[in-house]
């Protein structure tokens, strides 16, 4: 079973490498956006980490709804209401439970994922944040190492595509051949799953 403590150790373990990989997220978002993705992800999950230790919601859903919360109220590009969409959905999708078991996280962070492609329009293929999160819900089901593999699969495909969304979009071919910068945080986000179940 997971518990609020283990939500806050995944925010805890993407904020640390949100930190340490700030500088290759801004040199990706440089090649095919506008160069701040690294600087929005430091300023999102400082706020997220700050708001936790504050308020120290006791429940897995009221750790990821207010995490989202942050993401949204802090971030001022497109990636901070996505973010915070994705970890708001699946805060509200776990209800008020202490703890809760693999698969329920599981299906609740598809309806976050959900909320992303409502949100955004982005499908599988457009060279979003969608294409490292979706693999990593399918995989979920196969536990946290299999999720991050799938996540990190899921950013390097995304070089050869064909930006669909976002301001990747307004390049049109010239985005072919770079890695997406959100599918790389994306992959960063499950990579701390994995950290936080190894705890
Ligand atoms: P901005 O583009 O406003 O500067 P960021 O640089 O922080 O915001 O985030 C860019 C990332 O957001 C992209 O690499 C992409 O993965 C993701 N993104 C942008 N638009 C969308 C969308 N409509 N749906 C899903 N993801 C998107
Ligand atoms: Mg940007
Ligand atoms: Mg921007």
């Amino acid at each position: 079973m997971l518990d609020a403590a283990f939500f806050r150790r995944w925010m805890a373990a993407t904020a640390a490498s949100v930190d340490r990989e700030a500088e290759r997220l801004t040199a990706l978002d440089s090649a095919i956006g506008d160069a701040d993705h690294g600087a929005n992800m430091q300023r999102g999950f400082t706020a997220v980490t700050a708001a936790l230790e504050k308020e120290a919601p006791t429940t897995p859903g009221a750790v990821l709804t207010l995490a989202g919360r942050q993401l949204i109220s802090t971030v001022g590009g497109a990636s901070g209401p996505l973010y915070g969409t994705l970890l708001r959905r699946a805060g509200k999708a776990l209800g008020d439970a202490a703890e809760v078991g693999e698969e329920q996280f599981a299906d609740a962070l598809r309806a976050g994922v959900d909320g992303v492609m409502a949100l955004g329009g982005a499908a599988p293929g457009d060279k979003t944040m969608i294409d490292a999160l979706l693999p990593a819900v399918d995989a979920l089901g196969d536990g946290f190492a299999a999720a991050r593999a799938a996540a990190e699969a899921g950013a390097v495909a995304t070089v050869p595509l064909l930006a669909r969304k976002g301001r990747a979009s307004y390049l049109g071919e010239r985005s072919i051949g770079h890695q997406d910068p959100g599918a790389t945080s994306s992959a960063l986000l499950i990579a701390g799953l994995a950290e936080a179940g190894d705890e």
